[in-house]
């Protein structure tokens, strides 16, 4: 069962937003505020389980286990920079613009100062916003699984058991509801007069996507492996997770006994728009998205580069080698039913296969596919079988089983840059 729940984040203690007085969107006080939502909706009916069953990841003292991460641009940025390609994030990503464009269609003042109506209000365009808003931030928020969930959807693994993972399927669905409100809350409470803030939802991304990208820009017209708002892409641009080589993202960090404890989980994100110029780095958290930056992310993301420097700042152990000279982890691959991870993963030195290089229509800008064919064929043939069934070994081994570097090397990837 999940430990009690500190109080805390009710309803009467809500601030109210006036011009002076607005949240600010240092990433402590938004981790904080995160908790204090999650809570809020973890305590609703909807998500007691009678059973006690408990789905995220909790501390000693019964806190959910989340983390924020925040990172700020210019608004015209390019945040997809590098990476539309249907072997990365897909052709058509959704951008700032796209952002602004549904949050702009929801705030039509229809309705005059006088009252009047106002037949011909418009929503307001980018390029008139922007001359206002100086900066966009990109926050994203994440709600770590219960790691036993994982433990034993591992051991199920190990021994064959053909039992369904029914566990980790109620787990991911219930913690991907947690976050999901909890963001839309964090989001309603950030609002202020001079900000413009977009939650980014399941639901409220799928509605960007929908108003802004044609039936030949979306779907399989985008790539095959990510929708147009990639949330786990996102979670990684604000610092906050990093992909592994099987390409899920995850957290490392020092738990509270000083050993290293892996958090997966689910996410969502806000956008806000607001006047703060994105200077530089403000010591509140919120690191600055710039070119030099993305770049390095790639890098880190991409496992086909295993230079030393890229190598230590991953959290995934997949470039290192084990005293008898193989690869040190390599669990994902190895429980990998479809062959999937192994077909789309570069050696241990970052080299592609003699046989992944002849498959040339695998590779777009020298990035080789995921094989989201083989991956999803097997799992969607049995969902048409099987309502709850997923496959997700390779998260569920990475999160209980996957190798981890030590706390030295943990504390200093997640030292502040
Ligand atoms: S979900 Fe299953 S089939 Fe797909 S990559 Fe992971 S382990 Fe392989
Ligand atoms: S299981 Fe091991 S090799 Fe696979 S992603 Fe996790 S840490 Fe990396």
């Amino acid at each position: 069962g999940c430990p009690a729940a500190p109080s805390g984040g009710t309803f009467g203690e809500r601030e109210m937003i006036t011009e002076s007085k607005q949240v600010s969107l240092a990433v402590d006080g938004l981790q904080q505020r995160l908790a204090d939502k999650v809570a809020e909706v973890a305590r609703q009916p909807e998500h007691s389980w009678a059973d006690g069953f408990c789905s995220f990841m909790a501390e000693p003292d019964g806190r959910h286990v989340l983390r924020v991460g925040a990172t700020h641009c210019p608004p015209d940025m390019d945040i997809w920079q590098g990476l539309r390609s249907p072997a990365q994030v897909g052709m058509y990503p959704i951008g700032l613009e796209d952002i602004w464009m549904h949050y702009a269609a929801a705030n039509v003042r229809s309705t005059r100062a006088d009252g009047s109506p106002n037949p011909l209000a418009m929503p307001e365009p980018f390029a008139d916003a922007m001359e206002r808003f100086k900066r966009a931030v990109i926050i994203s928020g994440m709600l770590a699984m219960n790691p036993t969930v994982y433990e034993t959807y591992a051991g199920k693994i190990e021994r064959g058991d053909a039992d369904p993972p029914d566990d980790y399927c109620r787990a991911r669905g219930e913690v991907s509801k947690l976050i999901n409100k909890a963001v839309g809350r964090l989001a309603l409470s950030l609002m202020a007069p001079n900000r413009a803030v977009v939650p980014m939802t399941g639901d409220n991304a799928g509605k960007v996507i929908d108003g802004t990208r044609s039936a030949y820009t979306k779907g399989k017209y985008h790539g095959p492996c990510n929708n147009a708002y990639p949330q786990n892409s996102i979670a990684v641009m604000t610092g906050l997770l990093r992909f592994g080589v099987s390409r899920l993202p995850f957290r490392d960090e020092l738990g509270p006994d000083g050993q290293v404890r892996r958090l997966m989980g689910q996410y969502a994100s806000v956008v806000i728009f607001d006047d703060h110029s994105p200077a530089g780095d403000n010591g509140d958290g919120v690191t600055l998205l710039e070119p030099d930056r993305l770049g390095r992310m790639r890098r880190v993301n991409d496992y086909a580069d295993a230079a030393e420097d890229v190598v230590a700042d991953r959290y995934c152990t997949y470039n290192l080698r084990g005293a008898d000279g193989d690869g040190a982890c390599r669990k994902c691959i190895k429980v990998c039913p479809s062959g999937a991870l192994a077909h789309s993963s570069p050696d241990v030195d970052g080299a592609y296969s003699q046989k992944q290089l002849s498959q040339k229509h695998r590779f777009s800008g020298g990035t080789l596919d995921f094989d989201a064919g083989n991956c999803g064929r097997e799992r969607g043939q049995k969902a048409q079988l099987y309502a709850e069934y997923v496959c997700a070994r390779c998260e569920a081994i990475c999160a209980a089983r996957g190798i981890r570097k030590s706390p030295e090397e943990i504390a200093r990837i997640n030292a502040p840059a």
